[in-house]
């Protein structure tokens, strides 16, 4: 039965249920279903949301004008929590899959081809169902036991498949309360925290009567160590959580230096080199914090030469963090996991787990070459996480969380690394067979090609195309200029149209002009976003592109 909020409202109206709040009704929420009748209830209600989605995700990606972001938000102008119930829980669920599931945006699309956010394998609900139903607190022993210890191993094995230890070692270091191999946190940004919040306290450790940059601050940990500022080297394509990183470090986001990347966007070694040089005999007295390697750059998917920057950071003592985010799963594939290869001289590594692991939203990583690197963040607490226990929530910079362990745990027996394997190389299978398409069609440009899952292009028309061989450095400016209104424009229409989505970014040029290109950047994570699919995809941008008869001047 289908029913709309106004007319739901008329018929509670009409028959004057008033829903009250009050003990009995209090009681029935918590009370755990004994009854055939409050059973079948239960199953109602999940069979209503696994099968009421399903249209839904069936849909196109509906990032559509239809209705526009600024009408539905004066649709969601109540401040006021309601003293009494407004709806009962089936009425809330019609209305979260009727109302308000329409207007979110359908990332299963195989069309969605847009951000690291893709379809789920269905059985993540159940997993994510059962994590809510148990509710287990991570942080402790005593709100989580058995979890606790499969959280240790699970974290082992991602552990060995990034660093490829021996047996012995894990046999050492699975179960052992004092060591830690890695930990979960939120996300991306607070694994990247992470690793740089242990390298920070490692560097700046206690000595001589001073007690650590952790107790004393940055200032007194400056002093203590003679110098005047802290660095950490990331190519220019480094993600923004890092900034962030360095300012809640008391770092200074500024002190993120970019390294220049090569024509493969690839970090380049010996800018790299250089700034190391440079840094090391600064007179202000600069100490590097840490060197940063990408395992897939958000923007283009490019993977830094890692090898070589770990042997850069062994030759000086630095911290070598890598941030395989996005990239960390391709380990998984037999065919591509010599693209991440120097990942295990790592001193730390993130990992998404809502990424390339296929997990529900949200689930970061991060991982420790040596299992003692996370002492350096250790915090006790009388009431919880005592010293020397198992709690997990000691070496962390989460407190409370949900056991993410037990979805990816579970996940990762269901489909072993062949089936992520599998996922992996459709997507950068797919992903070289797209770039061919682009190369073949007059009307686009391949801006990056794809060493992952993520690709760049833009339309540059022949016409324009052949100016551009003639031009002046100036005239390019401004055709180069008019190619980013084309792409702007068409990106924009495509995405209103809500039958397909792809995102847009802007590289710079590697080039001595340093201009701006705006790019449509395509991820390839959905194991049904096929090559005909993607075709679809082009077509449709060429369509809009001919029926745009005007472009606005560049400004
Ligand atoms: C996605 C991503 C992050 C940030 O992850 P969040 O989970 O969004 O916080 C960091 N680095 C890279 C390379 C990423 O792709």
């Amino acid at each position: 039965m289908i029913k709309t909020n106004a007319t739901a409202a008329v018929i509670s109206k009409n028959s004057r249920t008033q829903l009250v709040a009050d003990r009995e009704t209090l009681m029935r929420i918590f009370i755990r279903p004994e009854s055939d009748a409050s059973r079948q209830t239960l199953v109602k209600y999940m069979d209503q949301i696994l099968f009421g989605l399903h249209e839904f995700l069936t849909r196109h990606v509906g990032v559509t004008q239809e209705i526009s972001l600024k009408e539905l938000s004066t649709r969601f102008t109540d401040t006021v929590i309601s003293q009494h119930p407004e709806k009962k829980l089936a009425d809330v669920i019609t209305d979260l899959i009727e109302n308000i599931a329409p207007h979110a945006v359908n990332v299963a699309s195989p069309y969605f081809v847009g951000h690291m956010t893709s379809a789920l394998p269905f059985f993540m609900v159940h997993l994510k169902t059962i994590v809510a139903a148990l509710n287990q607190n991570v942080i402790k022993l005593e709100t989580s036991k058995v979890v606790s210890v499969i959280e240790k191993q699970v974290l082992a094995k991602i552990h060995r498949m990034i660093f490829q230890k021996d047996d012995a070692f894990y046999l050492e270091h699975v179960q052992n309360p004092h060591t830690t191999l890695g930990c979960f946190v939120e996300d991306g940004t607070l694994a990247n925290t992470s690793a740089l919040w242990v390298a920070r306290n490692s560097l700046l450790a206690p000595k001589d009567g001073f007690h650590g940059v952790e107790a004393e601050g940055t200032a007194a940990a400056f002093r203590a160590y003679g110098i005047k500022r802290l660095v950490v080297l990331v190519s220019r394509l480094g993600h923004y959580s890092l900034r962030k990183a360095c300012g809640v470090l008391g770092i200074g986001n500024q002190n993120l230096i970019p390294i220049d990347v090569d024509a493969n966007n690839r970090m380049d070694l010996s800018h790299l080199r250089e700034n190391i040089d440079k840094l090391q005999a600064d007179r202000r007295k600069t100490r590097i914090l840490a060197v940063i390697g990408i395992a897939g750059t958000t923007e283009t998917g490019s993977v830094d030469p890692l090898h070589p920057i770990a042997d850069i950071c062994h030759e000086y003592g630095i911290h070598f963090h890598v941030d395989a985010a996005w990239g960390g799963p391709v380990l998984m594939s037999e065919k591509y996991r010599h693209l991440l290869s120097g990942i295990q001289q790592a001193d730390s590594v993130t990992i998404d787990g809502h990424k390339q692991f296929y997990m529900p939203m949200t689930c970061g990583m991060v991982y420790f070459n040596s299992p003692n690197l996370p002492d350096a963040i250790e915090y006790n607490a009388g009431y919880v996480i005592r010293q020397g226990s198992v709690d997990l929530g000691r070496k962390s910079l989460s407190g409370s969380r949900e056991a993410n362990s037990l979805i990816l745990d579970s996940t990762l027996k269901i489909m072993g690394t062949r089936g992520y394997g599998l996922l992996i190389e459709h997507g950068i299978d797919t992903a070289h067979e797209f770039a061919e398409e682009i190369k073949q069609r007059s009307l686009f440009e391949l801006m990056t090609s794809p060493e992952l899952n993520i690709l760049t292009y833009r339309i540059n028309p022949p016409c324009i195309r052949q100016q551009m061989a003639h031009a002046s450095d100036s005239a390019t400016v401004i055709l180069n200029e008019q190619l980013n209104t084309i792409t702007r424009k068409v990106q924009q229409l495509q995405r209103e149209a809500g039958k397909s989505f792809v995102s847009r970014t802007t590289l710079r040029n590697n080039g001595d002009d340093g201009s701006e290109r705006v790019v449509f950047r395509c991820v390839i994570m959905n194991p049904l976003t096929t090559i005909s699919i993607l075709r679809e995809i082009l077509d449709e941008q060429e369509d809009i592109y001919n029926r745009i008869d005007s472009y606005p001047e560049p400004s």
